[in-house]
């Protein structure tokens, strides 16, 4: 399977798009075309494991890749998940179900993806013929940053930096990252916000003298943002294992079709659902939720993106983004996949914040989209609703979709369709707005949070959480913008 870049010129084999990461014209690589997935396929699927029914959905994409091989790297990398389910799905009540993607070692879905990118990453390099070792260079507010660490850490033939605006994340967040364990991690702290941050990473990103000064050293730059189809792949896998289980346990019959919801920050998560339905997975329709900042609900409603729009601080921060980037690859497909349309498309948005599609894409979208969103009172409301009457807890994001799936209900009385909705994170990854939604008490401390939470939930408190007051701090090094390269050189020449 090859692929190709939105913005047109390039087709690359899946390694090379993996380790490329961005099309040389800035466009993001999609599949040629998708494969199918058939009836017969998915019955076989049925009686699988997580990691077996993962590896057969990325070996559809990725065949340069070793099938049994990319079975083990599967294995390996969701063994490290808590409790012997990666994604589980939870019924709440008749017809709604939650898809639990938090897990994975930071308690947040990126682990689904960020666990096996390492191993995709460096098989690519094997498969391209590419000699150097990788360094992977992150600028992060907080969550992603934490998820690659976790997915990189200790991996062969790979080292990792991650730069964090040093009064920008919370307490909780920057004391995971600074605790984090691997021989070949890096954390350091920049002198700004986080847009310095970014800013001075991308300029490393594109300086000839930066990529020449590491070859010098053997390594080859990299970056594991959400753009890259090898953090998109492994997302595609859990709409067919989720699926797969509602047959499995006689919820549904196979055929079927049933709606996911989804909390919606880059568009990533839920572009990879309608990739799975493009590949022929029952899948009806896909409600795209989002938070204050909700560009995407207007965009789905009005067929405009408009993001000259006030930016809110929200209680589910990964969501709050006024750019989606991974929207390009679905304007990409409606407008028939018209590289020079999408390339005129994200000029306008680069240069004017703004652009229009057309009426009939627009009813194409609609045809499977719709879009809600949550403001801050109602995420509240919600999770206090489902507490009270379900006994569930759930976290801000997913907060964000249950409104919006309810909302959906409220709307469409007679609808007995099934609906999967997506949980992004940990109750426990947000410990004093969880305990204020479900008690209505404020707490200061996030270690007092997660006390408190357990005791009025009794939901057990992941591991990695528990254990993190007790950690050794690692990395304290604050620098300034200018001096991150002269870190970055030091960290690859360290052994
Ligand atoms: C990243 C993230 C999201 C948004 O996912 P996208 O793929 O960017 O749409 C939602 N919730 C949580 C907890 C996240 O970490």
């Amino acid at each position: 399977m090859n692929f190709i870049s939105t913005r047109g010129g390039e087709k690359v084999s899946g390694a090379r798009a993996i380790v490329q990461g961005l099309s040389h014209n800035g466009g993001l690589f999609v599949p040629e075309k998708f494969p199918e997935v058939s009836k017969e396929e998915l019955e076989a699927m049925l009686s699988m494991s997580y990691a077996e029914r993962a590896a057969k959905v990325l070996h559809k994409y990725l065949d340069d890749y070793d099938e049994k091989e990319l079975l083990r790297a599967c294995e390996e990398a969701y063994s490290r998940f808590e409790g012997n389910d990666p994604a589980p799905l939870v019924k709440i009540d008749d017809g709604v179900y939650v898809l639990e993607l938090f897990h994975g070692p930071t308690c947040a879905f990126k682990d689904m993806a960020l666990s096996l990118l390492p191993y995709l990453l460096r098989k690519g390099c094997d498969i391209c013929g590419i000699k150097e070792d990788i360094l992977i260079l992150v600028a992060t507010s907080g969550d992603t940053g934490k998820a690659a660490l976790e997915g990189f850490k200790d991996a062969k033939g790979v080292k990792i930096c991650v730069f964090y605006p040093n009064d920008g994340v919370s307490k909780m967040q920057k004391l995971q990252m600074c605790t984090q364990e691997g021989s070949n991690v890096d954390v350091v702290a920049v002198k700004g916000n986080f847009d310095d941050c970014q800013t001075a990473v991308k300029t490393i990103f594109n300086s000839v003298e930066c990529a020449a000064e590491l070859k010098k050293c053997n390594y080859l730059l990299s970056s594991a943002n959400s753009i890259n189809f090898g953090r998109l792949a492994p997302q595609i896998a859990y709409y067919f294992s989720s699926y797969l289980d509602l047959v499995s346990c006689g919820q549904i019959e196979m055929g079927t079709p049933i709606d996911f919801c989804v909390p919606t920050g880059n568009f990533g998560n839920i572009l990879a659902a309608y990739y799975a339905k493009m590949m022929g997975l029952p899948v009806r329709r896909l409600h795209c939720a989002s938070n204050m900042n909700n560009v995407l609900t207007d965009f789905l409603a009005k067929g405009e993106y408009d993001a000259r729009r006030e930016f809110y601080k929200t209680t589910s921060p990964s969501m709050d983004i006024l750019i989606s980037s991974n929207l390009e690859r679905l304007l990409f497909e409606i407008s028939g996949r018209d590289a020079a349309l999408t390339s005129s498309r994200m000029e306008q948005l680069k240069s004017g914040k703004f652009y229009k599609i057309t009426p009939e894409e627009q009813a194409n979208i609609n045809q499977t989209f719709d879009g809600g969103f949550a403001n801050e009172e109602e995420v509240v409301e919600t999770i206090y609703d489902v507490f009270c009457d379900t006994g569930y807890t759930m976290d801000t994001h997913t907060g964000c979709a249950m409104k919006v799936a309810v909302d959906w209900f409220e709307k469409n009385k007679k609808d007995t369709t099934n609906m999967v909705v997506v949980s992004t994170a940990s109750p426990y990854k947000f410990p004093q707005d969880v305990l204020y939604a479900v008690t209505g008490n404020d707490v200061r401390d996030s270690f007092k949070g997660i006390k408190r939470l357990h005791a009025a939930t009794a939901m057990a408190v992941p591991k990695s959480l528990s254990t993190l007051r007790d950690k050794t701090v690692r990395f304290n090094l604050v620098v300034s913008p200018e001096k991150m390269f002269d870190e970055v050189l030091r960290f690859v020449s360290s052994k």
